[in-house]
């Protein structure tokens, strides 16, 4: 019997997800993206686009859709899609898995300052920076136009489709993966005092993190918000035998 299994995706980890499922005999993969990348990297399998109307419109789509489980590997800052689908498979009784990779931890030579959202990343930026490198995403960046005499340097992953909201900002696109190499000589020719992160953990994007320890820059980490706790696995690798064993 073919097992019908829901990634919630826009990360790395949900495109490798979706390439070992899809080629796993008798499961059949089907990816959701929230729709915010105009060119997001394709999953294997099915893939569908947009969101549900909420944790009932999800709990509707899982029955109509005939899903056997469902895994979270949305974002670690994507909380509202990983509450609504944890509801969801509440609400039908369906296995649910958050995918969280771990966060990145403070180490030796880290000037980290720690803040609860980008808010209050922007009023940290306030107090000490004078030329900025910004990755926090676009959704959030009206939170730095009330610095007018700060240099920021924002990285998107594509071209807004609107002007930024920023007086004194500078826009370079770049998707990860990023070498540590390639993060210092960016840092080092932006003359960046400060970079602004989430603490998205993962590889993919952690070069930036090394590079402003190697060069001794000061980091305005974002924490993450809370996602709810249960059957959370940190890997791809941990994901694939939770199905193995949840579908048995
Ligand atoms: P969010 O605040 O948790 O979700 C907002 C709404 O977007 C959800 O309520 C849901 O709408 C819809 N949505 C989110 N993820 C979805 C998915 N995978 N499939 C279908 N609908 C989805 O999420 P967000 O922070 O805006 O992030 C949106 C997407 O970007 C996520 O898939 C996430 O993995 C990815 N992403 C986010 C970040 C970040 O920093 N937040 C970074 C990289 C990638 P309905 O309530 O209508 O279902």
């Amino acid at each position: 019997m073919t097992r019908r299994i829901l990634i919630l995706g826009g990360t790395g980890e949900a495109v490798a997800l979706a390439e070992r499922l899809h080629s796993t005999p008798g499961i059949d993969v089907v990816s959701s993206l929230a729709g915010r990348t105009r060119a997001p990297n394709r999953p294997q399998g099915d893939m569908r686009v947009g969101g549900f109307g909420g944790a009932e419109g999800l709990a509707r789509y899982l029955r109509e859709a005939r899903i056997d489980a469902v895994i979270d590997a949305t974002h670690p800052f994507a909380a509202r899609i990983s509450t609504h689908a944890a509801t969801a498979c509440d609400t039908t009784a369906i296995p649910y898995l958050l995918l969280l990779r771990p966060p990145w931890i403070r180490q030796t030579g880290d000037r980290w300052a720690e803040v609860d959202d980008v808010s209050a990343a922007a009023d940290a930026l306030a107090a000490t920076a004078k030329r900025a490198l910004v990755t926090v995403g676009r959704q959030e960046l009206h939170a730095f136009a009330r610095l007018r005499h700060i240099h920021l340097v924002v990285r998107l992953v594509e071209p807004p489709s609107e002007p930024l909201p920023l007086a004194d900002c500078e826009l370079i696109v770049g998707r990860g993966p990023f070498s540590v190499a390639d993060e210092r000589q960016l840092l080092t020719k932006h003359r960046i005092d400060t970079v602004v992160s989430k603490n998205s953990g993962g590889e993919s994007t952690r070069a930036k993190i090394v590079a402003a320890r190697e060069l001794g820059l000061a980091v305005v980490m974002v924490r993450r918000p809370a996602k709810r706790a249960g059957a959370v696995f940190g890997s791809v690798e941990d994901a694939l035998k939770w199905v193995s064993a949840t579908l048995a």
